[in-house]
């Protein structure tokens, strides 16, 4: 009995993109279809390892049939249940399809690109569509009943009971017209050499020979050479084969990657590894299934497992590869082999060896490294957190924008350091959103007056790294927003302007009672007549505007108004309040005065309405003058 069944909605969209936009580099989907199938190998070859009659004479096999039009690859690996037909390939609840969707719709028409970028979203088996006008899968899983699932893509699938002699998954593709150049042997072998050599199954196609009574013969060549890239050396490993390795392992980062690193240990824990820093990050750094995968984990060159969170740090979660150990156990359950101690000793190494290749990358390709920084940076960032063994190497790691940096640029807190200035003892900082909404701070004043950077700190993230990073090279951080700078000498100038502008201090203080708890004179202020400031214990404004965005209760935490010492705004403030001028009036300015400053700050004022109408109201009196 078949049941036919419709696609969702964005299936089907996916689909009729795959059928009528992707032309360019169809070549690809025979790698999908190949990097399924020896998923599906690994699988079956792992669960052979606790039971042995699982296991087979593990193959991928291609066959093109010029008669019928069909290339037809099947594989014996783990196969399908009927459910897990409709799962995985029937109905999509993936992210993947969104994502992709989205992506396409954001290149606006240029497709030239996007096959190859279809491994990365999970919806490589639907690429199987660029070129056949109909695909039937078979595949059994066990001992379950073999199911067909048959489509032309266009709305619906059906699914039907079939005969299947062995587990495993054959997928029939019925040519259209302007493919049929993959019915060519040349070409098969073409494409699985440059995308699939260093798969570990054989990949094979009938060939015909004539042996020596004249006679054909069927022979199955095998295409791939089947080296496993990561021990080979370096130097005979083309950048081609590189690249197509990559992305293999990539599930996500374009197909691009920054650097491969070659790793060999032996001593404590004997393994080898390959390693690769991506150049982008993926088009959605949070899709959950980035989280999910680490690197892939070999014992002895078989696959174990690419879920292997143990082999790296969360914060370099966007490093792909292989680590292919000599003396992990082969025949345990994945669970009981991640809570194997060797592999946080894999882990300390691996980590230790990305960080340094990261360093000389800093040293020696300045310009790359802040590209990658700026895809990357903000994940390696939470390493400063979470990892205090290497925090050290990390501070050498991080890239900040400052004060005195362009645009754009960056420099390390080891240049900071380097360029401080005698007197100045300590590392400064500002954080908010971006550049601009610190650039501009009023806090920055004295700062730039001293010529003393600051570092500007726009990540979310840094507030949260900076509540651990204590000092870099014996320097303490220190937040500009929070305390009081002035020296010994300032002493005087403040005292004498808080006698000289008593009223207006007090005038404030009263008026802005409910958002202020203190109102101070401050040296620092070199052009602005006032500004913000937290008490050291509260939390930073930023700070407070991150969690209200996450929707979390915040106390309110009141702000510290500095006033200049010599400002004529503040003078003519004073000189208002001693004339006796119309207390509303005053009223009203206080509260323009403490909303600009709070502007500054990157802070929404309360009332934006009433903001706007002083404005308007003080500009009018200005022009009417
Ligand atoms: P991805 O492989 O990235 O998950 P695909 O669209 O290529 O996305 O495949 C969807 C799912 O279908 C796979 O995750 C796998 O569970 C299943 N699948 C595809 N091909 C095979 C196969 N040859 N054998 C077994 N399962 C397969």
């Amino acid at each position: 009995m078949s049941k036919t069944r419709t696609f969702k909605t964005e299936v089907r969209q996916l689909l009729q993109l795959m059928i009528h936009s992707l032309y360019s580099n169809r070549d690809i989907f025979l790698r999908e279809l190949i990097a399924n199938a020896a998923d599906a190998i690994d699988k079956a070859r792992f669960a052979s390892l606790t039971d042995p009659a699982v296991a087979r004479e593990w193959k991928i096999r291609i066959t093109p049939d010029k008669e019928a039009k069909t290339l037809v690859i099947s594989d014996n690996g783990i196969g399908m249940t009927e459910e897990e037909v409709v799962d995985n390939i029937g109905t999509i609840a993936k992210s993947g399809t969104k994502a992709f969707l989205k992506m396409l719709e954001e290149q606006g028409g240029h497709t030239a690109d996007v096959p190859e970028l279809i491994g990365q979203f999970g919806v490589g088996f639907y690429s199987a569509f660029m070129v056949a006008s109909k695909v039937e899968l078979t595949t059994r899983s066990g001992d379950a009943p073999a199911v067909k699932w048959t489509s032309d893509g266009q709305a619906d699938y059906t699914l039907a009971p079939a005969e299947k002699a062995e587990p495993g998954t054959e997928i029939v593709l019925y040519l259209k017209e302007d493919a049929e150049i993959y019915l060519e042997s040349w070409k098969i072998s073409e494409i699985v050499r440059k995308y699939s050599d260093f798969i570990a199954y054989p990949i094979v196609t009938p060939e015909k020979k004539v042996d020596e009574n004249k006679k054909e013969t069927v022979e199955e060549r095998v295409l791939n050479s089947r080296k496993a890239i990561w021990l080979r050396k370096p130097s005979e490993i083309t950048d081609e084969e590189y690249k197509s390795f990559y992305t293999h392992l990539s599930n996500f980062g374009g197909t691009e990657y920054l650097k491969a690193i070659h790793m060999t240990a032996e001593g404590a824990s004997e393994f080898k590894a390959l390693l690769f820093l991506p150049k982008q990050a993926p088009f959605n750094l949070l899709m959950p299934d980035i989280q999910k995968k680490g690197l892939q984990l070999y014992i002895k060159r078989m696959f174990i497992t690419d879920e292997c969170k143990e082999l790296l740090p969360d914060y370099l979660r966007f490093v792909c590869g292989v680590v292919d150990s000599s003396d992990l156990p082969l025949n345990v359950s994945r669970e009981i082999l991640q809570q194997n101690p060797l592999l946080a000793k894999i882990q300390t190494a691996v980590t230790g060896k990305i960080l340094s290749e990261m360093k000389k990358l800093l040293d020696g390709d300045r310009e790359n490294y802040e590209k990658f920084f700026v895809e990357f940076g903000r994940i390696i960032k939470e390493g400063l957190h979470t990892d205090r063994a290497n925090a050290e190497k990390l501070k050498d790691l991080v890239l900040y924008e400052s004060m005195n940096t362009e645009p754009g640029k960056f420099i390390t807190l080891g240049e900071y350091v380097a360029a401080m200035p005698e007197a100045q003892k300590e590392i400064f900082y500002i954080t908010g959103e971006k550049r601009n909404a610190v650039a501009f701070s009023p806090a920055l004043e004295y700062f730039r007056k001293q010529g003393w950077d600051v570092l500007f700190m726009t990540d979310p993230i840094d507030e949260w790294v900076m509540q651990s990073m204590f000092q870099y090279q014996k320097k303490s951080f220190k937040s500009v927003l929070r305390g009081d700078f002035s020296g010994e000498e300032s002493a005087d100038t403040v005292k004498a302007a808080a006698e000289k502008y008593a009223k207006t201090a007090e005038f404030l203080k009263t008026e802005l009672a409910a958002e202020v708890s203190e109102v101070k004179f401050s040296s620092l202020l070199a052009d602005s007549p006032c500004c913000l400031t937290v008490d050291g214990a509260a939390l930073s404004p930023h700070m407070e505007r991150l969690f209200r965005a996450m929707n979390q209760a915040v106390p309110v935490s009141k702000r510290i108004l500095e006033l200049s010492c010599d400002h004529p705004l503040i003078q003519a403030f004073e000189a208002q309040l001693a004339a006796g001028t119309e207390a509303e009036k005053l009223r009203q300015y206080a509260r323009i005065l403490y909303d600009q400053a709070l502007l500054l700050e990157g802070s929404p004022v309360a009332d934006p309405a009433a903001f706007a109408k002083g404005i308007q109201e003080l500009l009018a009196a200005a022009l009417t003058k």
